[in-house]
């Protein structure tokens, strides 16, 4: 099915001033929403598409992506570990307060007390792995530390077999309305923190927390090729959220060790070897590490210089989700002998005078071009 152009949802025109959008969405939002239109998979459907209309055009930076590029602006490009994608449900709350300061101002939910219940909170958990693991992916388990739901009490707080109370103070509005001059000042219930409830009963668990702190360990699969940097978001295993309200996410950040052999430059692997200036000149084969841990054997041309550069395709990391790997780079690096033994001057002083101009025509054209310049 095709998305309908965002515009269009909320019935503005491509100029409407961000207050325009605002109302527009608004009413909208009052007609559709779910609490109004129960059952009705039509007007959830409208009311879904109007929200998500209204959270790119509300955005300076997400309305001059969509008027660039229209919907493929925000259609997952390369979203490492699901942040590409827009998740919708999440900001959903964000959306509401914005445009309608508080949920309770409209009277949705239909005269049932209203409870705020609030996501639980994301974590975040530092891993270094070793770049054999990134190349070819690795389980790894880890501990921590969060907040689970109370199994006493399900997370409500309130005692096995009692409920909470409408909080007095505020009587269950959740926030409190006082005149100072002209203005009405609204503020949040101090007594029930918001909740219009008080829990009279705590259960004995969790103290009428809902939560209890714990330690969890999770096997988590690190896919080949992830890089410094990578995240990797397992939904659901962050802090539980109060009352009834969505676990938070467990993010992971990777970083990957630096090697003693391989350096990556993203999905390619580099290299220098060194070879002697004996082999440099006569040619030889050689066997090289690659990073799947063989050998693969390379040929070095007779008279190879210093610096050149070997590829094998296909021997660097494998790219995420993708079925291809980059490539390995081999430069090549001639080393000039230290160190000598008697007998390898002699021979190299022998060497020096049997050279000719023509086995080293770089030096020969470099000595040519500077008495030219003395002369002048
Ligand atoms: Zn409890
Ligand atoms: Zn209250």
């Amino acid at each position: 099915m095709s998305k309908r152009d965002y515009y269009d949802v909320l019935g503005v025109d491509k100029s409407a001033k961000k207050e325009e959008i605002k109302k527009a969405y608004r009413k909208l939002a009052i007609k559709f929403h779910p609490d109004k239109n129960k059952g009705d998979k039509g007007a959830e459907e409208k009311f879904k598409e109007a929200s998500e209309a209204y959270h790119v055009l509300s955005d300076d930076k997400r309305k001059a992506n969509y008027d660039q590029f229209g919907h493929a602006a925000f259609q997952g490009a390369g979203g490492q570990g699901g942040f590409g994608n827009y998740d919708f449900s999440s900001s959903f709350t964000d959306i509401f307060e914005d445009v309608f300061g508080d949920l309770g101002d409209f009277g949705f939910g239909g005269g049932r007390t209203r409870r705020r219940s609030t996501r639980g909170n994301d974590l975040r958990y530092d891993i270094s792995i070793k770049l054999n693991d990134a190349f070819t992916g690795s389980e790894k388990k880890i501990s921590y530390t969060t907040y689970k739901k109370c199994k006493n009490c399900s997370g409500s707080g309130a005692k096995p077999g009692t409920k909470p109370s409408t909080c007095g103070y505020c009587s269950g509005q959740g926030k409190i309305r006082s005149n100072q001059g002209f203005f009405t000042i609204q503020q949040t219930c101090p007594q029930c923190n918001g909740d219009g409830e008080k829990i009279t009963n705590p259960c004995n668990t969790c103290n009428g927390a809902g939560k209890m702190q714990s330690n969890e360990t999770v096997s988590v699969k690190i896919p080949k090729g992830v890089d410094d940097g990578t995240r990797i978001r397992l939904a659901g295993k962050g802090e539980a959220g109060s009352k009834g309200a969505a676990n938070g996410d467990l993010y992971l950040f990777i970083s990957v060790d630096s090697h003693n052999i391989f350096k990556r430059a993203e999905e390619n692997l580099y290299y220098e070897l060194p070879i002697s200036i004996a082999d440099a000149a006569l040619g030889t084969t050689v066997e090289v590490p690659s990073i799947d841990g063989g050998k693969t054997k390379i040929k070095i041309p007779s008279g190879t210089q210093s610096g050149k550069q070997l590829r094998l395709k296909g021997k660097g990391m494998p790219i995420l989700r993708r079925n291809i790997s980059g490539d390995l780079y081999i430069r090549i690096i001639t080393e000039v002998p230290t160190s000598l033994t008697k007998r390898q001057k002699e021979l190299l002083s022998e060497f020096k005078t049997l050279e000719d101009t023509k086995s080293n025509p770089l030096i020969k054209t470099f000595f040519d071009k500077a008495k030219k310049f003395w002369k002048n």
